[in-house]
This record gives C-alpha cells, structure tokens and sequence, in this order.
C-alpha cells in the first residue's frame, strides 16, 4: 500500500518531461481515476512548483487546448482531497500548489518580485510543530511563512541606493 505523498518520486522533482506512467501511479495511488486533464495538472505541477492555478490552467492548455479553468480548479480540489497536492496561500497572493505534501515544509516569499522557495522545517530539539501552548489540541501541520527579499533583489536594491 503506497502512502500517499511519500512515494519517492516525488519530492522536489524538476523534470522537463515527466514520464506519463510516473504520474498516472501517483494518480491511482492517491486513490483518483486517471484522466487526461488529471494527467495534464499533475505534469504541470511537477515542473512548476508553487503555480497558481492561472499559471497551471496556461500550461496545461498547450497539452489539452480544450481544457477549461474551471476544469483545472476542479483537478486541483480533487488532487487536494486525495492529498496529492498542497495548497499554500501566502498572504496577498493567489494559492499556490506543489507535489511536495506530507513533510510539513515550509516556504520563504521575496516581497519584492513573489519568488517562493521551500524551506525545511527547523528539525531538533524544537521542531516548529510543537507550539509553546498547544491548548489541547492534537497538532497535525504547522505552516510558516518566512518573507523576506531574495538574493537578486537585494543586489537590485543595493544598486538603487548606490547609484545616485
Ligand atoms: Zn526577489
Ligand atoms: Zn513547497
């Protein structure tokens, strides 16, 4: 029986062509019927982590010129209850996606030009699931989001204010 989201072809794949079967596995292990449009999203996702839906809808209409964004928002609501796919929402941006589920990542956002990156969870001695005070409640995931400028937006910065 194959656990969902911890297949290992899954995590941070960057692939310019995604092998079919590859993803039709991960489909029906995540318990979902194979379909084209499936196929297509789940091949979008994977080389372009944290795609809004927009930007998934573009990629996929290339492969299936016929597809709707409606039918993409209903692919991507079906891989999220299948658990096949997280949603992230930083704050002031359309939700994202990615394959990467089940390891509690956590992501850092440029503020500057939107970049996102995963970020591991602090691991150790205080791992970011345990809150100080979990008032009770058994704690599942925790989501952080770090913001902060990215490295060419710094150097972009730091031209402005050195160039009078
Ligand atoms: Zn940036
Ligand atoms: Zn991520």
């Amino acid at each position: 029986m194959t656990v969902t989201g911890e297949s290992n072809h899954q995590a941070g794949l960057r692939l310019t062509a995604v092998d079919a079967e590859l993803l039709a596995d991960s489909i029906r292990s995540a318990g979902l019927k194979v379909t084209a449009p499936r196929l297509a999203v789940l091949r979008a996702l994977t080389e372009r982590p944290h795609s809004n839906a927009d930007a998934l809808f573009g990629a996929v209409r290339t492969e299936l010129p016929g597809t709707s964004l409606q039918a993409v928002y209903g692919v991507l609501t079906s891989f999220g209850t299948a658990g096949l796919v997280r949603k992230i929402e930083p704050a002031g941006s359309p939700a994202l996606f990615e394959r990467r589920v089940g390891d509690n990542h956590h992501h850092i956002v440029c503020t500057r030009c939107d970049v996102v990156h995963d970020v591991d969870c602090a691991v150790g001695h205080a791992p970011c699931l345990t809150p100080a005070d979990a008032l009770g409640f058994d704690v599942r995931a925790a989501e952080v989001i770090y913001w902060g400028l990215c490295s060419s937006c710094q150097a972009a910065e730091h031209l402005n204010t050195t160039n009078p």
